[in-house]
């Protein structure tokens, strides 16, 4: 993979820079938009259950709270750098704003590896890390919510650290969390359904109908599942899948031209979304290269599981089939290769808009903790329905009246948003 030289900050810096210079913003505003406005590091001091102590690196990155609380998941990775963090902290307040949704951006971190940690270490580092930054992030200031390699049982020991210290209930603070324990029904499905949903929209305005569509995918993991599920129920047939082998250290497509069987695949698969070769083989399946995937006679393209995968190096591997480019996972495609891909043909719908669908639903979480009244599934995800199809049209229809590509088109909505709330408040 070609991420040596790859700064995801880099990355997201220049692209502001290119949606600020779309919008001719002044210079006071490209200031405050390049870079986060708070960021914190800080220590966190564990009891290792062999009677040692160690010390773990956390962070908390808030790039931009105009249009409302900061909002972004903790990651916990042992190569984690601030960076990364600060990158996607700018990427939540752009995703925010295209969903237009009260919130603003945020990211937070560890540098650690939950594999080698056990359940109580991992259970102080989430406390630890909330002690360290109790009085910077609440409900109406900065909601966590889970990401890389945490889950709903972190988020709930981080709440009841939070509340513990602040002497109140407070389930609106973080999101993610169990169902049933202030956790809101259909946050599981929604990235998956949300990008699904922006491609029935792109389908329609193409004209052309989903059950005559073919796709492949890039991962088989949360959001690759459950797009999966929908794009079935909406008639389409998914011929290719990639995903990850721990054991071999690399990657594999799955390739069934009549169309893969999600249940039958599901029975097969690993918790980390990886696929079993030799029961997929007897199954019927060709096991291809990892890039396979991307070589598909297809109509639609879903890359949804690591970022830096279409690069300038291997664009050319893409089939002219392709008329849709749905990217589910955060960061696809690289710079220089959507730039080349905007030249082209192929329709996009841009990572902020096409997986914004789970921090839509976990903007649902802290509505329904806040008032502490949750809605039922359906209630959920015609919300979800209503929020993503409403953000899609709005792209579209600047993109085209404006002449644009899809994603100048998402960052010029969401950049200029958030330059209008900053310049609302008078900062700018
Ligand atoms: P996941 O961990 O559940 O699944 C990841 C999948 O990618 C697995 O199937 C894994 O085998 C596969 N994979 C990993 N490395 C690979 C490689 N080199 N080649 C091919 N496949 C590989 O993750 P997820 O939650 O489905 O997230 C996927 C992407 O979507 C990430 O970029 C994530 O940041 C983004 N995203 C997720 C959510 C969410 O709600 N889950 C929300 C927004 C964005």
């Amino acid at each position: 993979m070609n991420t040596k030289t790859y700064n995801p900050f880099e990355t997201a810096q220049k692209q502001f820079d290119h949606a600020a210079d779309l919008l001719d913003l002044n210079q006071a505003t490209r200031d405050l938009l390049r870079n986060p406005m708070r960021e914190f590091h800080f220590l966190i001091p564990v009891k290792m259950d062999d009677g040692t102590v160690k010390i773990f690196r956390g962070f908390r990155v808030q790039h931009n709270d105009a249009r409302g609380p900061a909002k972004g998941g903790i990651r916990f990775h042992p190569m984690e750098t601030i960076d990364t963090v600060k990158a996607l902290s700018m990427w939540m307040t752009w995703k925010t704003s295209v969903a237009d949704i009260p919130l603003g951006g945020g990211k937070g971190g560890v540098i650690c590896d939950p594999h080698h940690l056990s359940q109580s270490e991992q259970e102080q580092i989430c406390r630890g890390w909330i002690r360290q930054i109790v009085k910077n992030v609440g409900p109406n200031t900065d909601v966590p919510a889970p990401d890389v390699m945490t889950n709903p049982q972190h988020m709930l020991w981080m709440l009841d650290e939070y509340e513990t210290i602040r002497g109140e209930k407070l389930p609106g603070f973080i999101t993610g969390k169990p169902v049933g324990m202030g956790g809101s029904k259909g946050r599981t499905e929604a990235t998956g359904y949300g990008a699904i949903i922006t491609l029935r929209e792109a389908l329609k305005e193409l004209n052309i109908k989903p059950e005559n569509t073919t796709a492949s995918i890039q991962g088989f993991g949360n959001v690759a599942k459950y797009a999966i599920e929908l794009y079935n129920k909406l008639g389409g047939k998914v011929i290719c899948v990639a995903c990850w082998d721990e054991a071999d250290k690399t990657s594999y497509s799955f390739k069934k031209k009549e169309g893969i069987n999600l249940t039958e695949l599901m029975t097969i698969s690993d918790p980390f979304g990886g696929i079993d070769k030799v029961k997929a083989l007897s199954m019927g399946y060709e096991i291809l290269p990892g890039d396979a995937w991307l070589e598909q006679e297809v109509d639609i393209l879903l890359p949804a599981a690591l970022e830096n995968q279409i690069r300038t190096d291997n664009l050319h591997k893409i089939n002219k089939s392709v008329k849709i480019l749905v990217e589910g996972a955060n960061g696809p495609t690289s710079r220089e290769a959507a730039e080349i891909i905007n030249q082209g043909k192929i329709h996009v719908i841009p990572d902020f808009l096409a997986n914004a669908g789970g921090v839509v639903c976990s903007y649902f979480e802290q509505v329904q903790c806040n008032m502490n009244y949750f809605w039922e599934k359906e209630e959920v995800l015609g919300k979800l329905d209503l929020k993503m199809s409403s953000a899609y049209l709005a792209v579209s229809d600047f993109a085209r009246s404006n002449k644009l590509g899809m994603r100048d088109a998402a960052y010029v909505i969401s950049v200029n948003r958030v330059a209008q709330a900053c310049h609302d408040r008078g900062w700018v």
